[in-house]
């Protein structure tokens, strides 16, 4: 038998930059379990591969990204306007003017996107999450153990509870739990998503 604090969940309100303290990827190196963390400043991530040592800082962006450009042409100053997937480091755009055909490149607004080919990516480096699967065409995944354990925590409980206070709303409609997707939170899925969770969580 289960024991009661099994069946209880209770939402600290931890929001999921909260949680976003480490990362567990794929090595871009070796595609082995790789972490990215902040062991040194709190702003400073690092990811460390333990099967092939590689070690990176943040430089390059291996995930989506789109690179926006808005201005006028340097030569007639007509509005030129483009967006396009961006990858690389320039962040820069070439345009062709189409009325005076003056070419030249313009600094992008990058884009940054959590999802890369239909994979969730960690917001650092944009590489591929190792903790992720897909559920009934659905995308369930979590950043690190702790995320996944606090996934676990909630499909496992048959209570739930707010721990927070009901006038502290802002607190309550950030928290990671509370913006859950509908596929986790339904009662018919806990069993298989139960499942799949252990296996994850032996990955
Ligand atoms: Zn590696
Ligand atoms: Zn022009």
């Amino acid at each position: 038998m289960k024991k009661l604090d099994n069946l209880r969940f209770a939402d600290t309100g931890a929001s999921l930059y909260d949680l976003a303290t480490s990362y567990i990827v794929s090595c871009p190196q070796c595609h082995s379990r790789a972490v990215i963390t902040t062991d040194l400043a709190p702003s400073t991530f690092r990811l460390r591969c333990t099967s092939c040592f590689h070690v990176e800082t943040p430089a390059h962006w291996y995930g989506a990204a789109t690179a926006f450009v808005s201005v006028k042409c340097r030569e007639c100053y007509h509005p030129l306007r483009r967006s396009a997937s961006w990858k690389g480091t320039w962040k820069k755009l070439a345009m062709k003017c189409d009325k005076c055909g003056d070419q030249c490149e313009y600094d992008a607004h990058i884009t940054y996107h959590s999802l890369h080919q239909g994979r969730m990516t960690d917001p650092v480096f944009g590489l591929d999450l190792w903790l992720q699967r897909e559920f009934r065409g659905e995308l369930f995944w979590a950043y690190n153990y702790e995320h996944l354990a606090l996934l676990r925590q909630f499909v496992e409980a048959k209570l739930r509870e707010r721990g927070i206070s009901p006038r502290n709303t802002i607190k309550k409609n950030s928290s990671m739990i509370s913006r859950l997707p509908v596929f986790i939170k339904k009662a018919s899925h806990r069993a298989d998503l139960l499942k799949m969770i252990s296996q994850m969580q032996q990955a």
